[in-house]
């Protein structure tokens, strides 16, 4: 028996290896099994068996499969499939894609365990020395002869590290030692822990234990009645911590027969502090309603759809959501919801707990690794059946799959940006084409591709027309900021309409957003004498100054320095900070609005697991009157007492070098109004920009989606840009600026010469927008095609011809529908 399998690395291809005999009996589609490649072992997927090689392959060529690890398949036939469109569709290994869908650790190490053989021994007892006989050999057989056993890493650590594996292959070979490989497989078991249980019989009031022939102490009657009261087992640590007793009195007991202490697996669950009382359901409106019967009508002919859910902001979307997947759960299916970004709607995951109890699970980044495995394992033993999570959420194992929501389809975070580089809202409609599911893909602000797509029949369309109750949308204003720059004879953080905005706002008692998308202090560090800007050694970019640590930080690859009290270039004394920053932002709010109590929200503030949620509670509890921060406010919050969102500035993201700059910025702005005027209150946006006439400006200010969407489709049709061209982003990355020059001069021109039609077109290469990136320069290749396929099997057969000119396959890497070409 021969096994085709996936591994997860850069090359695309599967391989074959031959099972033995002990194992081949057991060996089934969809198990791991530990395959020798190259000089290492790798965890490998069996994707097919084989009775018999293919013709091409001779039996010599073939090596052994080391060892099985699933007894059970660990990935489905279906699991299997989509991992495989995914590696065809976004030119990616196929074994990446299989690791992507597992939780981490599935892809277990492996590592080399050292003995010493009887010839080692006799080696050492004669101390022979010799031709090419070194004393570090002798060295490392002592070791082992003294220690037994000793894993290759256990002795790098000893020995210089490129030369112990040289020494171990030498001595291996030379049958002084033996060489065994080990599975780590630590990082998928369930978590144990040592729980304890009351033996014996009990007196029939259930108090005391007769068994005992000592009288119980004081210490032990209250673990007698702890374990009592409960009923079952207790974990060890919580029953010494409510018994208010030592481990040594447990142990005691144990010896005397009275408990037993053994180990018992402990789920961690990330929503264990919420509690589970009854929520109502709200009734629908007559326009949810309506979405959501067409909906259910689809899920009752278990046939593949995809609707596109567009309500502006406010309108109710989430309560149709969770209706259909209450749905989908009543007709015995399960139901998975994707979000962008799990931890900033903390009330959300709540709810939805209150709405299916233990039957949610939740997939996130950061939830601890123990975590997701376990909901992970829920989710595979079909002990729940309601899944939310982040983009990697969309390979969560649910059988019977009736629903997948995607909400705020149109966010950039279900793009990956590595390898292997899938949207999750794409990989969620080829998910459920397969498992004949329904797909609601939901946004105020479509992708252009979304809207698209309904507008051509892929979709089904349905408009939520009005917010909720009819609270209107918020009154959307710009200010002019050449405007103010020309009243004030200088430039100005703040408007005056945005500062009294703000004093009213708080006078009324409501609460104010201010919208930066930049963090830090300063944007960058410039000398007044010579005009240095301060850049990244690895970057092409200019450093961050952040004052709350007094660094200047990269924020592309967190190089980090102190603050310089001299100019690095010309020792010039005066450095000059410039740009404003959150961080700044919120200094100068402080000084402005002394009375408010003024949060911040980025990246720096919520580092620590919890502290957004903690921040966003806060708000909505009325304790903070303000928050300042990155587009994380903009998303999907839901706070009725907010009225006024003031955005600083949008001109940096309006200027990027993208084809998405301005969906981008249309998509922003009106997420961000979207926060105003939730509740009962009327609410107010107030736009500060240098660009007022530009179209995405004027048409969120009007908050109108089928103006932006006229405009930008033409501008898409006319410059050959998505959805009417398919587009492929080739990066090639080098440490040597020559090696990647060249690189990516022969890739572009064996993309020219392999492009046999005349609907693929190959633009570059050029230096990319960033052109240094963590110390790799960087060129792009860019491939515009009227097919995907035809694309690819462009990109084949020029990859493999670069790849024959000795270019290192590694430093190319391939995006397929990028979402920015910066
Ligand atoms: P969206 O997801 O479209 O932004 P939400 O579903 O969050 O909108 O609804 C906006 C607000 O209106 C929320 O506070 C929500 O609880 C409320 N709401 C929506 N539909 C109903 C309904 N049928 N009954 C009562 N309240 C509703
Ligand atoms: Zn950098």
């Amino acid at each position: 028996m021969y096994a085709e399998v996936a591994v997860p690395v850069y090359v695309r291809q599967t391989f074959t290896y031959r099972l033995p005999e002990d194992i081949s009996a057991r060996a089934q589609v969809g198990c791991r099994v530990i395959v020798p490649f190259g000089k290492k072992l790798l965890t490998a997927f069996i994707v097919a068996l084989h009775n018999h090689l293919d013709g091409e392959i001779t039996s010599s060529d073939i090596k052994d499969v080391e060892e099985l690890v699933d007894e059970v398949p660990i990935v489905g036939r279906d699991m299997l499939e989509l991992t495989r469109w995914m590696s065809d569709y976004y030119y990616a290994p196929w074994g990446e894609c299989l690791r992507t869908a597992l939780p981490a650790g599935a892809t277990v190490a492996t590592e080399q365990v050292l003995t010493i053989t009887d010839a080692g021994r006799s080696a050492i007892a004669h101390a022979q020395t010799g031709f090419g006989w070194s004393s570090s050999k002798n060295e490392v057989l002592e070791l082992l002869a003294g220690a037994g056993a000793i894993s290759s890493r256990e002795l790098e650590r000893q020995l210089s590290r490129s030369h112990a594996t040289a020494l171990i292959r030498q001595l291996e070979r030379a049958g002084l030692i033996h060489v065994a490989h080990r599975v780590d497989d630590s990082r998928l078991r369930p978590k144990l822990q040592n729980a304890v249980r009351l033996l014996g019989k009990r007196n029939a009031n259930g108090t005391d234990l007769p068994t005992a022939d000592k009288p119980l102490s004081e210490q032990q009657q209250r673990v007698v009645e702890l374990l009592t009261s409960t009923g079952e087992a207790v974990p060890l640590s919580e029953l010494l911590e409510e018994a208010g007793v030592s481990a040594s009195v447990v142990r005691t007991m144990e010896k005397r027969g009275m408990v037993e202490v053994f180990p018992s697996e402990v789920r961690r669950d990330p929503l264990a502090h919420i509690s589970q009382e009854q929520m109502d359901l709200v009734i629908l409106n007559e326009e949810q309603q309506r979405a959501l019967d067409s909906i259910v009508a689809k899920l009752d002919e278990h046939e593949y759809a995809t609707f596109l859910l567009h309500g502006v902001t406010g309108s109710g979307k989430t309560e149709i959501y969770i209706r259909a997947m209450r749905e989908a759960t009543l007709r015995g299916q399960s139901a998975l919801m994707l979000v962008p970004e799990i931890s900033l709607t903390p009330m959300f995951s709540r709810r939805l707990r209150t709405h299916f109890g233990d039957a949610v699970a939740i997939l996130h980044s950061s939830l601890s690794e123990g975590e997701r495995l376990d909901e992970w394992r829920r989710i595979k033993e079909g002990e729940a059946q309601v899944v939310i999570g982040t983009r990697s959420a969309v390979f969560a194992p649910l059988e019977n799959l009736g629903i997948i929501i995607v909400d705020e389809e149109h966010e950039t975070s279900y793009k990956q940006d590595e390898t292997p580089r899938y949207h999750g809202r794409d990989t969620a409609i080829m998910r459920a084409v397969r498992a004949r599911a329904v797909v609601v893909i939901g946004s105020a602000t479509p992708s252009l591709e979304s809207f698209h797509n309904a507008r051509t029949g892929k979709s089904i369309y349905i408009r939520l027309e009005a917010r909720y109750g009819n609270r209107p949308l918020a009154d959307v204003q710009t200010v002019d900021m050449r405007e103010v720059f020309k009243r004030h004879g200088k430039s100005q953080t703040f408007s005056d309409e945005l500062k009294t905005a703000i004093a009213e706002t708080h006078e009324r008692g409501e609460q104010t957003i201010i919208l930066l998308n930049r963090r830090g202090y300063s944007s960058f560090a410039l000398c007044r004498s010579c005009g240095l800007a301060i850049r990244c050694p690895n970057c092409d970019v200019t450093l961050t100054y952040h004052r709350y640590n007094s660094s200047l930080l990269c924020h592309y690859c967190n190089y980090i320095r102190g603050v310089p009290r001299a100019c690095p270039a010309c020792d010039g004394q005066y450095i000059q900070y410039v740009g404003e920053g959150t961080e700044q932002l919120e200094a100068k709010l402080g000084e402005l609005f002394p009375e408010l109590s003024i949060a911040r929200v980025d990246r720096d503030t919520t580092r620590r697991r919890g502290s957004l949620e903690h921040i966003l509670m806060e708000f909505a509890s009325g304790t903070i009157d303000m928050l300042v921060g990155t587009q994380m406010l903009a998303k999907g919050h839901d706070f009725h007492n907010v009225t006024l969102v003031g955005v600083i500035s949008v001109d940096v993201g309006l200027s990027l070098p993208d084809f998405r700059a301005a969906e981008r910025t249309f998509q922003l702005l009106t997420q961000v109004a979207g926060r105003a005027g939730r509740g009962h209150l009327p609410g107010r946006v107030i736009i500060q920009t240098y660009h007022p006439e530009h179209y995405s400006l004027v048409c969120a200010k009007d908050q109108d989606y089928d103006a932006f969407y006229q405009r930008e489709i033409s501008f898409r049709r006319a410059m050959h840009y998505p959805p009417f061209t398919a587009l492929i982003n080739i990066c090639i990355k080098d440490k040597d600026f020559d090696r990647a020059n060249l690189a990516a001069a022969d890739l572009a021109r064996e993309l020219r010469q392999a492009a046999r039609t005349s609907s693929i077109r190959v633009l570059g290469p050029a230096p990319a927008p960033l052109a240094r990136l963590k110390g790799e320069h960087r060129f792009q290749i860019l491939i515009k095609a009227r097919s995907r396929r035809a694309a690819r099997e462009t990109l084949d057969l020029a990859m493999d011809r670069t790849a024959a000119l000795g270019h290192n396959p590694r430093s190319i890497s391939v995006e397929v529908d990028p979402i920015s070409l910066m």
